[in-house]
């Protein structure tokens, strides 16, 4: 193997791998160094997304919810079965096959961009230079590049109140993996991961109950939408206590007691399994040696400018290292960002239209700036909010809850953000990204036809709305 090549990347997880990619495309000879090895003991990419993140959770999010829909949601459609059974074991399985079907995949893709994958973990050096460690044991190589990439991703922030040992206190990893559906669930962290997972086992019989220290459900929410959003998940069954902080765990052979404070005083649970799920962190050990010259900012992530470049020339950094949201989306456009900047090609991601997605049930999802953000700007704007009731397909389906919201310029009419709690949330918030990146007003989208009947009628109307024009439901002007 030689040991130059044009871009050098460090980390095969969503933002890394595209990176490595999009760089051979450009013609760029590119290696990836990724150190994973998966559950079958195996060299694996795909980064935490693939591998423990993004997709598997989202096989048992699915997975789950047609067991609970066949037990209890099925019946109001007059489908009625009797005693559905779980096989735990065939959705875990089926979740390992989607997941090693993926992760092969960007293998077979490496293969055809002719990108080299080095199996083991990558160090930053000076002079663009990178240590090689391979997986197998044998020496390390120095390697040079023209060019870097840091995509080393993060991990699950750890919490001395409540020790992971994967086994009775497990971080989202271990709760992808439970071997029975634990009877009472408690979990640490009412953001986007903990509701996830929580959701999970709450479809498949647990009682959860979910400790949040602050006392403001899901703060980066539309306020309206956080309030809806509180209440579905409640009425599902999660219990969610606000303004609880947990101060301590202790374990016995099968049990884990948890003491929290809240309001109130303290307070104590007894929980089968315990999930910790109070945020991530850029994962940088080992990754840069003394030398290598690149800052970190205060949080602990690798410092960029807007185009991902670090301190150093030629080093750049991207995905969940670097500031911003911790979503794969995200490190992608960051990868093929960095490829292009490399070339010296006219590239930017849009960090102002990223959009954010819970795929709990109903979705919620969300695109721009919330009502909040936009009144603490000081810029006059019209809000337009219309609830999925109204909505024909949403009644076929039986899914009603929820609400398209859309928050726009009052002058010029510019859409600012776009706020969804409801069914296929994911899937509709990109019409408000669309809309967002072309810079349309709400007359664009109240201009628009849309097929009938579909979801998309509702993001139609909550256009309407911004100007008093919903047909579909009684609007009260607002008092200017
Ligand atoms: P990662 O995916 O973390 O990949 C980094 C890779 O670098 C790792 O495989 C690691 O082994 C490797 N590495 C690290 N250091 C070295 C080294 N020194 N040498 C060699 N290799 C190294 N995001 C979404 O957008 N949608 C979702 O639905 C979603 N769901 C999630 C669910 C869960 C349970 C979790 C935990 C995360 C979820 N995320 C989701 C977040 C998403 O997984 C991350 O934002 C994304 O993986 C970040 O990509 P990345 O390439 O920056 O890093
Ligand atoms: P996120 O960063 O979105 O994954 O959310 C993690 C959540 O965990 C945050 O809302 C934190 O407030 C919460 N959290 C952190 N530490 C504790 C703790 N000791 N007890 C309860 N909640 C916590």
């Amino acid at each position: 193997m030689s040991d130059k090549f044009d871009v050098i990347v460090i980390g095969g997880g969503p933002g890394g791998y595209v990176a490595a990619i999009r760089c051979a495309q450009l013609g760029l000879n590119t290696a990836c160094i990724e150190k994973r090895i998966n559950k079958q003991d195996e060299p694996a990419l795909g980064g935490t997304c693939l591998n423990v993140g993004c997709i598997p959770s989202k096989a048992l999010l699915d997975s789950s919810w047609k067991y609970h829909e066949t037990e209890s949601a099925l019946a109001e459609h007059g489908v009625k079965i009797k005693g559905a059974d779980l096989d735990l074991d065939t959705m875990l399985q089926r979740k390992d096959t989607i997941v090693k079907n993926l992760t092969g995949g960007i293998a077979q893709l490496f293969k055809a961009n002719k990108v080299t994958w080095l199996q083991g973990s990558g160090q930053l050096k000076a002079g663009k230079q990178v240590e090689f460690q391979p997986l197998d044991g044998g020496d390390a190589q120095t390697l040079q590049a023209e060019s870097v990439i840091l995509a080393a991703g993060s991990v699950p922030v750890d919490i001395p109140v409540a020790p992971v040992d994967q086994n009775l206190i497990v971080d989202s990893t271990g709760a992808l993996e439970f071997p029975k559906v634990p009877k009472r669930l408690g979990v640490i962290g009412a953001g986007v991961i903990g509701l996830e997972l929580g959701s999970v086992w709450n479809r498949l019989g647990s009682e959860v109950v979910v400790l949040e220290a602050v006392d403001t459900f899901l703060p980066m929410l539309d306020k309206q939408i956080a309030k809806e959003t509180q209440k579905q998940m409640q009425k599902q069954g999660l219990d969610i206590r606000l303004g609880a902080r947990v101060t301590g765990s202790e374990t016995t052979k099968t049990k884990v007691k948890v003491t929290y404070s809240d309001g109130e005083g303290e307070h104590t649970e007894s929980f089968d399994k315990l999930i910790v799920a109070v945020g991530r962190r850029p994962y940088t050990e080992g990754l840069l040696s003394a030398d290598a010259g690149v800052s970190l900012d205060e949080r602990n992530f690798i410092y960029v400018d807007s185009q991902c470049r670090t301190d150093v020339p030629g080093v750049y950094a991207i995905g969940d290292l670097v500031r911003g949201p911790a979503l794969a989306h995200k490190a992608i456009e960051e990868g093929v960002m960095v490829a292009e900047v490399i070339m010296e090609e006219a590239t930017q991601v849009n960090y102002d239209v990223i959009p954010g997605v819970i795929y709990t049930h109903p979705e919620v999802a969300w695109v721009g700036k919330s009502e909040e953000e936009v009144k603490e700007s000081g810029e006059a704007y019209k809000t337009g909010v219309v609830p999925f009731a109204a909505n024909g397909r949403a009644m076929a389906a039986g899914e009603t809850g929820g609400m398209v919201k859309f928050v726009a310029d009052e002058k010029t009419d510019r859409i600012l953000g776009m706020h969804i709690v409801g069914p296929q949330a994911s899937e509709l918030i990109q019409q408000g990204a669309i809309a967002m990146e072309f810079g349309a007003t709400a007359e664009d989208l109240q201009l628009m036809v849309f097929g009938h009947p579909s979801l998309s009628e509702t993001v139609h109307e909550a256009a309407l709305a911004v100007d008093y024009k919903a047909i579909h439901v009684a609007q009260r002007r607002r008092k200017k």
